[in-house]
C-alpha cells in the first residue's frame, strides 16, 4: 500500500516510519500540509494520511477519487475538517478515535492551574529574581464546581482529575452516559453554576459556537474557561468581549477557530495578520498553545499503531471499526 503522508513533523516520523516498515507499507513523508494547492502530490497513491488542519472538501474529494485514490487516514478523533458526506461511496475514510483521553484532560487541567495560579509568571519574574508575588494571586479549586460539556472518553478523564481535585462535577451531553455516576444538567445550567468549563464535544454544527455571547453572559463572573477540543466550540470575537469586561478568571485556549495554517508553524518572524489571535495574546490571564493536548509519547505511539493498523485492515478487507460515517459526521 502506498500512502502519502502530509504536514510531516520530524516526530511524527519516530514511530509512523519503523511501524510502516513493519507492514510493508511505502509511505511518502511530505511536510506541505494537505490543501487544494497540494491535492497533486497524492496522484499515484492508495492513500493519504492527514491531520487536524488539513482539510478535505467535497471538490477535493472527487479530485481524490478521479486519482483512485481510495482512503483517508486520519491520524486524529475529530473529523470535522473532511466532508464526510461528499466521500460516501467514493473513499474511505478512517480516525483514530482514542488514543490517550488522559493527555488531553491532563492537559487541560495544566492550562487551567497556569491561568488561575499565573505559574507561566512567576517562571519568568524568579528567572530574573523578581520574587514579588503581586498580581499572581489565584483561587482554590477544591470545593468548586467544574462543568463539563461533552462526557465523552476525554471529558470522562476529566471528570475524574476534577474529582480529584476534591470539586462537584456537573456535565452537559446531548447523549448522556448512563454508566457514568455525574450529575447532568443543562447546558443553560450548565454555564450558570459553574466556576470552571472544559469543552470535550466535537465540532459539529449544533457545537458551533456553543460559547457564544448568550452563554458568556449566563456564566458566573470570574469562570475559568477551557478549549482543548476545536476552537470554533468558540466564538472568539464574543470571548474578546467577554475578557475585556473581566467576565473571566482565566481562559486557556490549546486550539483556535482559525488556527489552521499558523498552528503547529513557526510564525516569530513574521507579522501575525490574525489580529484576534493577536489580541487574545494580550490577555494576561490567557494562555493559548498550538493545539498539543495530545502531544505524549503514548498518545503518539497509539496514533501511529491505530492509523496503521486501519490501513491494513482497510487493504484487506477485514472489519473497518474505525470508519467514519456520514451518519455520523451528522
Ligand atoms: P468522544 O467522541 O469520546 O466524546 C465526545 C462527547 O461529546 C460524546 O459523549 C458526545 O455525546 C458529546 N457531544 C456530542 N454533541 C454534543 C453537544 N452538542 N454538546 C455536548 N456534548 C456533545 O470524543 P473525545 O475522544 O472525548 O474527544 C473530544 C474532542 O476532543 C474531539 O472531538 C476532538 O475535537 C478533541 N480532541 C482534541 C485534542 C487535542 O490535542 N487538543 C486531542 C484529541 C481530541
Amino acid at each position: 500500500m502506498k500512502i502519502a503522508f502530509f504536514s510531516t513533523k520530524p516526530y511524527d516520523k519516530i514511530w509512523f516510519e519503523p511501524m510502516g516498515k513493519e507492514y510493508g507499507f511505502e509511505i511518502r513523508f511530505f511536510e506541505m500540509s494537505f490543501q487544494e494547492e497540494t491535492i497533486s502530490l497524492a496522484r499515484g497513491f492508495d492513500a493519504i494520511c492527514i491531520f487536524v488542519n488539513d482539510y478535505v472538501n467535497a471538490r477535493m474529494i472527487d479530485q481524490l477519487h478521479e486519482m483512485k485514490v481510495r482512503a483517508i487516514l486520519l491520524r486524529s478523533a475529530g473529523f470535522n475538517h473532511v466532508d464526510v458526506q461528499a466521500a460516501e461511496g467514493k473513499l474511505c475514510i478512517l480516525r483514530v478515535p482514542s488514543y490517550s483521553p488522559e493527555a488531553v484532560a491532563e492537559f487541560a487541567i495544566g492550562m487551567i492551574l497556569t491561568v488561575n495560579r499565573f505559574t507561566h509568571k512567576a517562571y519568568n519574574r524568579t528567572r530574573e529574581f523578581n520574587m514579588s508575588l503581586n498580581g499572581l494571586m489565584g483561587v482554590d479549586l477544591y470545593q468548586k464546581t467544574a462543568g463539563i460539556i461533552g462526557t465523552g472518553k476525554i471529558g470522562q478523564a476529566m471528570i475524574r482529575i476534577c474529582r480529584g481535585f476534591g470539586m462537584h462535577v456537573v456535565a452537559y451531553d446531548p447523549y448522556p452516559n448512563k454508566e457514568l455516576s455525574v450529575e447532568y444538567v443543562s447546558l443553560e445550567k450548565l454555564m450558570t453554576q459553574a466556576d470552571l468549563i472544559s469543552l470535550h464535544c466535537p465540532l459539529t454544527s449544533e457545537t458551533k459556537h456553543i460559547v457564544n455571547r448568550a452563554t458568556i453572559d449566563h456564566m458566573k463572573q470570574g469562570v475559568y474557561l477551557v478549549n482543548t477540543s476545536r476552537g470554533a466550540l468558540i466564538d472568539t470575537d464574543a470571548l474578546i468581549d467577554g475578557l475585556v469586561a473581566g467576565k473571566f478568571g482565566g481562559v486557556g485556549l490549546d486550539v483556535y477557530e482559525e488556527e489552521e495554517g499558523i498552528f503547529y508553524e513557526d510564525k516569530s518572524g513574521e507579522i501575525m495578520q490574525d489580529e484576534n489571535l493577536a489580541r487574545l495574546m494580550t490577555f494576561p490571564n490567557v494562555l493559548i498553545t498550538s493545539h498539543m493536548g495530545f502531544f505524549t509519547k503514548e498518545a503518539m505511539q497509539a496514533i501511529a499503531k491505530v492509523t496503521l493498523e486501519n490501513a491494513y485492515a482497510f487493504e484487506n478487507g477485514l472489519p473497518l471499526k474505525n470508519r467514519v460515517s456520514a451518519q455520523q459526521a451528522g
